[in-house]
């Protein structure tokens, strides 16, 4: 199954003034969006062309055949909750539309300081409609200042009460947490996912910090205040990271993925498949797995 990363016309509340002041620091311009929704540097706005531009590259490149609608850019739960459902309503429309009978699920990313009981009741509601629901939560970090490092917005806390108000509803939350924050030491890093785990989350997905053109952090980059984590680092770390997560906790990403051009590299980003495979090696390497590190073990 093939997710479709889609613009649904969101907003961030972290980005429209009030509690505003700028946004993340990581962010990109377009709120980060898959490739294939772009035409150039334009990003194509249409929902309904959206959806077939991502049902044409997700069949012509991968041969699939089943979907998920990803509502991806920006916080996508930034509405009332009357409105909110006819966004998904719609484009849950939008796609039957054009691939009856093939849609699975959906995925909702959000930041958790935009989620209340009526929201995640509202995600809920369409597992009854037989899909199933991923409800994804930006953390990025742990660790409050390095949330204040990035101009986060939020602190940890909203994450606990967001993870406290969805569950027991059918859903499965997914955490992301950003690899390489400035100021961040390798135990940061451990925490934060040992942290997000711990509040129940169905899932984990991890991006290596990129400097994303137009994003604050790459505005900054030259007043030489971030040292950006090597690539070459993140094998090690990412299986050190898995050992200590439980064996069940679904790892949906492993690195950042942005369309070619998007960001400012100062060193040439590790490929994809390249990493994975790196990260298997570096735990058979340590006779290990996901949920069997040494915690685990002497837990048992
Ligand atoms: S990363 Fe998400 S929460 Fe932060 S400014 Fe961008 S859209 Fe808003």
């Amino acid at each position: 199954m093939w997710r479709i990363g889609l613009d649904a016309g969101f907003s961030c509340p972290h980005r429209e003034g009030g509690r505003g002041a700028g946004g993340c620091a990581f962010c990109a311009p377009d709120a980060g969006l898959a490739a294939y929704q772009h035409d150039g540097r334009r990003l194509v706005e249409d929902l309904d062309e959206q959806i077939a531009r991502g049902l044409g590259f997700l069949r012509n490149r991968y041969g699939a055949r089943l979907f998920f609608l990803y509502f991806q850019a920006y916080s996508c739960t930034n509405l009332p909750v009357a409105q909110l459902a006819q966004v998904y309503d719609n484009a849950v429309a939008l796609f039957g539309a054009r691939a009856p009978g093939t849609l699975r699920g959906m995925v909702v990313s959000t930041r958790p300081d935009c989620l209340d009981r009526a929201k995640a009741e509202l995600l809920s509601s369409y597992t009854a409609r037989g899909m199933e629901v991923w409800l994804e939560l930006g953390l990025q970090s742990s660790n409050d200042s390095s949330l204040a490092r990035i101009n986060r917005g939020h602190g940890a806390q909203a994450f606990v009460d967001a993870a406290r108000v969805s569950r027991g509803l059918g859903l499965k939350r997914a955490c992301h947490l950003i690899l390489g924050l400035p100021g961040e030491s390798k135990a940061d890093m451990l925490r934060s996912a040992e942290f997000a785990a711990a509040q129940g989350m169905e899932g984990l997905k991890f991006h290596d910090l990129r400097l994303v053109k137009g994003s604050a952090l790459a505005r900054n980059l030259p007043a030489g205040e971030y040292a950006p984590l090597h690539p070459s680092r993140l094998p090690g770390l990412l299986a050190e990271i898995l050992e200590r997560l439980p064996w069940e906790v679904e790892i949906l990403r492993l690195s950042a993925d942005f369309p070619k051009g998007h960001c400012l590299d100062i060193f040439p980003p590790i490929e994809k498949n390249q990493l994975y495979t790196a990260v298997e090696r570096m735990l058979a390497a340590r006779n290990s797995r996901q949920g069997g590190g040494i915690a685990q073990r002497a837990a048992r």
